[in-house]
């Protein structure tokens, strides 16, 4: 296992999806005891309790679980913390999901059908009481940290960043950066929404910070440029998918283009083949071809023949 990146009180956990650093788990030491910030896939929670370990503390020692959103890469676990106690911060749109994820499961398996299980485990319910839903800007205090929520849609519409100190957990909406590549947003379905990404990139900015935990991997010690890069790519990977979709491409058809396109904006950057592997692990590239058709035919109703 490789040792871990640390930065004051946050401590980078790899989860080991299909290859290192791919996505993370943090765990924050307080004053009043250690904080999950992401739980990764429950196929994964062996790997967790590993991480959790090796940093000196059993999963009956965290009482605090916060996810930026309820997707199976960042929440999958956070029933089984749960089960030991921890009480769960989340989106209030995303809560009822937690408390009863058969909805959430069954959208899942329409995607991955047979490799559902392998690739992100279970999910069971949360008992009402130990979900908490965080209003934007609601800080939690857990002795010497306080964690501030900030509602952050356009990945998903639930989604929360989640401000420490001079860090920021970006969860998705911060976009997948392997190592210091590229800045790359995830879109699938059915949540995507431009705008609202953008404004939210700016509420990030705002605050100015100077590191990002994000889950697509890692700490990044340079706030400004990470959103530079995502902005750049939001706007041209979601022109390119609007351009096909003008002259009647299907979603279907517009998959094999894409992920082609995709290697080549990353080999663009000079990224050696593995890290382009790296993304497409964090970020399968079909997903976003049907998020963004989602996205534009909803918000140009009649502009495209397909
Ligand atoms: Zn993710």
């Amino acid at each position: 296992m490789t040792k871990a990146d640390a930065l004051g009180p946050v401590t980078t956990l790899d989860l080991h999806f299909q290859a290192e650093g791919t996505v993370a788990a943090f765990l924050v030491q307080t004053s009043e005891g250690p904080a999950l910030v992401e739980t990764g896939p429950e196929s994964l929670y062996g790997n967790l309790e590993a991480a959790v370990n090796a940093q000196g503390f059993a999963m009956t020692d965290i009482r605090h679980v916060f996810v930026t959103h309820i997707h199976l890469d960042h929440a999958g676990s956070a029933w089984r913390l749960a089960r030991h106690g921890a009480k769960v911060y989340v989106h209030p749109r995303g809560a009822a999901h937690l408390q009863e994820p058969g909805k959430l499961m069954e959208s899942a398996r329409r995607i991955y059908k047979d490799d559902m299980d392998r690739l992100w485990g279970r999910m069971e319910s949360i008992p009402e009481g130990q979900v908490v839903a965080l209003a934007d800007g609601q800080s939690v205090q857990l002795g010497n940290e306080s964690f501030q929520a900030i509602h952050t849609p356009g990945h998903a519409n639930h989604h929360i960043t989640y401000r420490l100190g001079d860090g920021l957990f970006t969860g998705d909406v911060g976009g997948i950066r392997i190592g210091d590549g590229p800045t790359i947003p995830p879109l699938p379905p059915p949540d995507i929404d431009l705008e609202a990404w953008a404004d939210s990139i700016q509420r990030m900015r705002a605050v100015k910070p100077r590191y990002i935990y994000a889950t697509h991997f890692g700490i990044k010690r340079d706030g400004a440029t990470h959103f530079d890069s995502l902005e750049d790519n939001l706007v041209r990977i979601a022109g390119w998918v609007r351009e096909r979709m003008v002259t009647g491409a299907t979603e279907e058809a517009m998959v094999p283009p894409f992920q082609a396109f995709m290697h080549d904006l990353l080999a663009g950057y000079g990224l050696p083949e593995r890290a382009i592997e790296e993304y497409e692990i964090a970020d399968p590239a079909f997903m976003s071809v049907y998020g963004l058709a989602r996205y534009w035919r909803k918000k140009e109703p009649g502009a495209f023949p397909a």
